[in-house]
């Protein structure tokens, strides 16, 4: 089941609406929710009952922790192209996910997108993209930059070959892959793709 709240029906535009139906539809087709639900039985349910052991659990968890959180935001990237497939163009991803980054507050022409992908220059040179190796999805402009990146890519023309022009130099999966790690690794320290 989706849940569309009525602020979020009212500020995003229906091209913008099927993004984030379709992200959520990427989550239910590729059972997203059965392996969530695994992970926190893992991750909270050890040692949930044994006082004094659960804190010494909880550390020898964190690497588990760790690496599914890292696989967590692998997810969203892949639902994020789903939701590309499903509205058919990279303009609504990058207003949806600055409309969220905003709580829905921003219209998509009041964010200059520009400056808002400059904050991945700060983020990946600074300490602070430490603290995200414990979130469940990437920031939002990792995301928008893993989005641009699938907009170029095979893979989207082969749903859309309606949209492909003669002259365009298209990524192979592997590729796409590739630049799409440097976005999704908080670990990484690598400038954005050209
Ligand atoms: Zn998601």
């Amino acid at each position: 089941m989706i849940v569309l709240n009525s602020s979020m029906v009212e500020r995003f535009t229906p091209q913008e609406l099927k993004s984030v139906i379709g992200h959520e539809c990427g989550h239910i087709h590729n059972n997203h929710g059965i392996y969530n639900i695994l992970a926190s039985l893992l991750i909270d349910g050890v040692g949930a009952s044994i006082p004094g052991v659960r804190e010494v659990l909880a550390l020898a968890s964190l690497p588990l922790r760790i690496a599914i959180q890292t696989w967590s935001r692998a997810a969203e990237v892949t639902c994020d192209r789903a939701g590309a497939l499903c509205c058919g163009e990279v303009e609504s991803i990058i207003s949806t996910q600055s409309k969220l980054l905003s709580g829905g507050l921003l219209s998509g022409h009041q964010v200059n997108v520009d400056a808002l992908l400059e904050q991945y220059d700060s983020l990946r040179t600074s300490p602070v993209r430490i603290t995200e190796m414990l979130s469940t999805h990437p920031a939002g402009v990792r995301r928008i930059l893993a989005a641009k990146e699938f907009i170029n890519s095979q893979v989207f023309y082969d749903w859309h070959p309606e949209l492909k022009a003669p002259d365009m130099h298209l990524y192979p999966k592997e590729e796409l892959d590739a630049r799409c790690a440097r976005y999704i690794s908080v670990t990484k320290n690598e400038g954005r793709g050209k």
